[in-house]
């Protein structure tokens, strides 16, 4: 039986919730292993003494800026001080050097404004109240004094406010990049010593990458029944310093864009922004494109969402033009670019029917007045078209045949050729800004900020969450060696032996996915490039082959499902479309198609290929590419200080002032808070300094108050006389294990 010194009648306490996740009471009877618990709903409830978790009731009403203050770490705690703080629209909390930002889902006053960017420069870390402000300052003065490139990885679920904390990271960042460089001389000085670049221009860069948010969004972002403006890729700006911690330049990398979304979506989601917007444009652009209601297009129309609450597509595609202006997309690009939305638009509409024997044809005039649209907006010929959607040349011996598609097969080709258009355009935009805003190839310190999608685990999951997963397994994998690292560090700092604590780590998630041979990502290729599997084949590889892996689960009866068990919870994937997805191939009457477009812009999307790819490109695997990006991505992580900002979705109806505390426990657990806390807690989670030691338990040793002992001295008394193992004393603190402080207070309560 587990005995537990911290905890006895009278005892304030957390008690597991089903609906508020704990709640708090008083133990009132404890029995064997059990006690009898009054809770603060005036409910009487029995709990097992291993689940019950002390209360701190010296915690001062409106929480605590850092949880490392708070005398018991656990869950319970960690949630009630977020809940408390969130209340007063205290979105900030740090835990150590991790900023935990809760989603306000409300404009909050002054808080990003001129005056607080001024509060925050230069301001020890801890010393303000917790923002991303200070994160970023840290970052900033770090580099500059150490010379050492820093990152900001921020995460989170989807809603969490990632983009929004990122665009007010750049904003700061171009703050303190222009404002160092106009410190101490004045424009003109800087010109007149022939200083390379002023501060106008200083910041420019930075400037322009944060302008080129509202082009990205539109393209890049959707509504989902997650968030209203939803990122659906990857970002990792880098921003670029010169020597004297100046601006210099920046670049933007982005990370598997969902595809899927162009040509399916379900409802109440929606298409990408940029679709509706220019289906809002003005009348001669309509006109122009035969556009007109959105309603109007299979693309749009599989959703009854249209509008978005509080969003004038019509102001939104102005501004989405002025934006393009800004990041100096040319009028005539940008012609192009909106001639290629409406172009998608119009071959969505595009329908086939059953023709000759198994092939098929344009279905009707409504269709063929579609056809005929998306060739003059992708400027090539109509007949071309039709045939690279209903025809497919296969290469025999000699002989070149051309096999019809049935409709089906049409309308798989014509889906497909979509969203290879999308993405390519997308692409091509990221390319033009990351030209536009300048690259400084003499910078050697950058500060890297990552927004990038957070654990997903939906009723259904398909590759796109495969992915996702893993490259949550590989940024936790990087916190939890940092945050480790950083326990460790504070420990040697105060010379105390941490030489026990032991390190968990997710390794055995990763090879499971990426390992080379063997791994799922390796097996999928194999799968892909073997012309007779299928997801059923590939499922009993799987099963085979991790039979005894202990994060692998074949779910009973299942067929083509398997689970992973993430570092965040289990997550059942369905393998039906992964081999499908996984499998990045134009195909090869596409390309021809369009890069032989009449439009220099179209044509410039589809560069012709060498032989050299003709040959080998039949099959590229995206599983592969994003883990080499995603390794890329890593070892640039690697060479940086990290600095990590853990988002929060307080609610899932996305208002003010609604904290459900069972989701955002989820929330905390996947995002590795927890996990940083379990790993302070196997070392030693409380950290008082001698001072702070004594006031709270010099009661517990009278003696050592009456006499005139150094602090030291009196601390090691008192933890002598209460019998207490495994702490350590350090240079300035003392170091408790978990519980210990718990247990101090309870003897303290029997005095
Ligand atoms: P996704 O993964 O879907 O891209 P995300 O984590 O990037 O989600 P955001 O788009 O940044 O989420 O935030 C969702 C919404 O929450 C915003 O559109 C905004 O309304 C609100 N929001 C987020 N952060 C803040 C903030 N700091 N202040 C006010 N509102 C915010
Ligand atoms: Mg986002």
């Amino acid at each position: 039986m587990e005995i537990r010194e911290d905890i006895v009648v009278g005892t304030h306490i957390w008690v597991a919730d089903p609906e508020l996740a704990f709640i708090d009471g008083i133990v009132i009877n404890i029995k064997g292993e059990e006690a009898e618990i009054q809770t603060s709903d005036d409910k009487t409830v029995v709990a097992n003494l291993s689940k019950i978790y002390p209360k701190d009731i010296e915690t001062p009403d409106g929480g605590v800026d850092d949880m490392t203050k708070l005398s018991y770490l656990h869950e319970p705690a960690v949630l009630h001080n977020l809940a408390m703080r969130y209340e007063n629209n205290e979105i900030y909390t740090y835990t150590g050097n991790i900023l935990i930002a809760v989603n306000p889902f409300q404009g909050l006053p002054n808080l990003y404004d001129t005056h607080m960017m001024e509060k925050y420069k230069g301001a020890p870390f801890g010393e303000l109240s917790p923002h991303v402000f200070a994160v970023a300052d840290v970052a900033h003065r770090a580099m500059v004094n150490e010379g050492k490139s820093n990152s900001i990885l921020v995460s989170g679920e989807s809603g969490s406010g990632k983009t929004e904390t990122t665009k007010m990271l750049m904003r700061y960042l171009a703050y303190l990049g222009g404002y160092a460089a106009a410190e101490g001389h004045s424009v003109e000085q800087q010109v007149l010593e022939g200083s390379s670049r002023c501060s106008e221009i200083m910041g420019q860069a930075l400037e322009n990458a944060i302008d080129s948010n509202p082009v990205l969004e539109a393209f890049g972002n959707a509504k989902t029944v997650k968030n209203n403006n939803s990122s659906r890729f990857g970002k990792f700006v880098e921003i670029q310093f010169d020597k004297h911690g100046r601006i210099s330049g920046a670049a933007i990398r982005t990370y598997l864009l969902e595809r899927s979304r162009v040509c399916q979506i379900s409802d109440p989601e929606r298409n990408y922004h940029c679709f509706y917007l220019l289906c809002a444009a003005p009348p001669e652009e309509i006109e122009k494109y035969k556009l007109g209601n959105p309603k109007s297009f299979h693309y749009l129309n599989q959703s009854n969402c249209y509008e978005l609450v509080g969003v004038n597509d019509a102001n939104e595609y102005l501004a989405t033009r002025r934006a393009m202006d800004i990041v100096g997309i040319s009028k005539t690009e940008q012609d192009a670019i909106f001639r290629v939305v409406a172009a998608i638009l119009h071959l969505g509409n595009i329908d086939f029917a059953k023709g000759e024997e198994d092939s098929s044809v344009v279905k009707d005039d409504e269709s063929k007045f579609h056809l005929n649209m998306t060739a003059e907006l992708l400027m090539c010929d109509p007949q071309a078209l039709e045939d690279a959607l209903c025809k497919r040349v296969m290469i025999a011996a000699e002989e070149v045949i051309k096999r019809s598609l049935d409709p089906l097969g049409a309308t798989v080709s014509r889906d497909g050729l979509a969203k290879t258009i999308y993405s390519r355009l997308f692409d091509w935009l990221v390319d033009k800004i990351n030209d536009s805003i300048g690259q400084d190839p003499h910078s050697k310190s950058l500060i890297g900020v990552l927004d990038i999608y957070g654990f997903e685990s939906f009723k259904t999951n398909s590759f796109e969450q495969f992915c996702i997963n893993f490259t949550n397994e590989k940024l936790q994998q990087h916190f939890n060696q940092h945050v480790f690292k950083m326990e460790q560090n504070e420990y040697t700092e105060e010379e105390i032996d941490w030489s026990y604590i032991e390190f968990i780590d997710n390794q055995d998630i990763l090879d499971l996915i990426e390992k080379k041979p063997g791994g799922i990502i390796a097996l999928l290729d194999e799968a892909c490039m073997f012309p007779k599997s299928t997801h059923e084949t590939f499922s009993q590889k799987l099963y085979q082959t991790f039979k005894d892996h202990k994060r692998f689960i074949k779910p009973k009866l299942a067929r083509s499902e398997f689970t992973i068990v993430h570092y965040a919870g289990e997550v059942q994937y369905q393998s039906d479309q992964f081999l499908d997805k996984n499998k990045d191939y134009v195909v090869a009457e596409h390309q021809h198609l369009l890069s032989a477009s009449n439009c220099s812009f179209v044509a410039g999307l589809f560069p012709p290929l060498t032989e050299e790819t003709t040959k080998t490109s039949k099959f590229s695997s995206i599983g592969s590419r994003f883990k080499l990006q995603l390794q890329q991505l890593m070892d640039t992580l690697n060479s940086t200080e990290p600095h990590y900002i853990r988002c929060v979705k307080p609610n899932t109806v996305l208002k003010p002032a609604i904290f459900e505390k069972t989701n955002v426990m989820q929330q905390l657990r996947s995002g590795g808070v927890l996990e940083a806390i379990r790993i302070k807690c196997a070392g030693y989670p409380t950290h008082k300094t001698f001072i702070e030691f004594l006031h709270r338990f010099g009661i517990l040793a009278p003696e050592t108050i009456k006499g005139n002992y150094e602090e030291k001295v009196a601390c090691k008394w008192i933890l002598e006389k209460m019998d207490l193992r495994g702490y350590q004393i350090g240079k300035q603190k003392i170091f408790l294990r978990a519980g210990q402080m718990a247990e101090l207070d309870a003897r303290r309560a029997r005095i």
